[in-house]
């Protein structure tokens, strides 16, 4: 829409001119409003993006060659395993779920609704935006097909026989670090996005993706796509030069030379 010389956008009836420099994160907050208005995103949730937001700050609001780097790692991953899952929150669908679910019909990998703040009515929702993106099965909603995962407070236990229980790599981005920590001891390989490089989650990752979920998932489409092609030795080599250690040291030097 043109009003003068400005460029606006609309999103739930707040007009954001396009010249202002915080332009994209405006969108991305009315994006997470418009999910909790439709009852998939918590009000934790949008907390938890105030975190996030803070580090994007801090590393440009950009992505870095070493989320880069972690994106192709990722790939590699995914493209090795035999049973991956994308856990999906309410973030995460209010944020991507176009992207969720072109990745997860394209490349075969499944999606599973697993919430710190569960509740039915939220679960429902997540699992309606993930459908209105074309998603044609949506993991974690049915009771019958659903189990514990040990060493978690008993809400945030819950898991999909078919996902991620049974998985051998996890994409859990916008993670828990209780919940990661127990995904790792159960000997998953465990891929996250998180903007904080220090969080638990990050920490203990064992490729973790420091970077906004909306800037990753269309490159992490991109690069699959392009890694498919490639032979398994290729994959395999990328997995044993990437170092998660070194990735988020790179991530967290790059955010403290951005304070001088
Ligand atoms: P941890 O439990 O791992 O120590 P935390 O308690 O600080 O982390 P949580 O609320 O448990 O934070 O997890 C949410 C994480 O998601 C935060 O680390 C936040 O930085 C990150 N985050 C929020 N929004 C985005 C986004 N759009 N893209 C990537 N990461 C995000
Ligand atoms: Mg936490």
């Amino acid at each position: 829409m043109i009003l003068g010389q400005v460029f606006y956008s609309m999103m739930n009836n707040v007009k954001i001119p396009l010249t202002h420099p915080r332009s994209v994160s405006l969108h991305i907050r009315e994006k997470l409003v418009e999910g909790f208005r439709i009852g998939a995103v918590a009000y934790e949730g949008l907390i938890a993006h105030g975190r996030g937001e803070s580090f994007d700050y801090l590393l440009g609001e950009k992505t870095t060659k070493y989320a880069l780097d972690a994106i192709r790692a990722a790939a590699c991953q995914l493209l090795l395993a035999r049973h991956p899952i994308i856990s999906v929150n309410g973030n995460v669908a209010a944020l991507c779920s176009d992207d969720l679910v072109k990745l997860s019909k394209t490349f075969g990998i499944p999606l599973e609704v697993n919430l710190f703040y569960r509740t039915d009515k939220r679960e429902k929702a997540i699992s309606k935006m993930l459908k209105k993106s074309g998603a044609e099965k949506v993991l974690g909603l049915d009771t019958k097909s659903c189990t514990s995962l040990p060493e978690l407070a008993s809400n945030r236990r819950r898991v999909d026989i078919e996902g991620i229980y049974k998985a051998d790599v996890v994409l859990v981005p916008l993670e828990d670090g209780d919940r990661t920590e127990s995904l790792v001891k159960l000997k998953k390989k465990v891929i996250t996005v998180d903007l904080n490089p220090l969080s638990r989650t990050a920490q203990t990752s064992h490729i973790s993706i420091i970077d906004n979920i909306v800037r990753v998932m269309p490159l992490l489409n991109q690069i699959l796509f392009d890694f498919q092609k490639r032979k398994k030795s290729f994959l395999d080599n990328y997995l044993k030069k990437f170092d998660n250690k070194k990735n988020l040291d790179g991530s967290i030097n790059l955010i403290r030379g951005n304070f001088s």
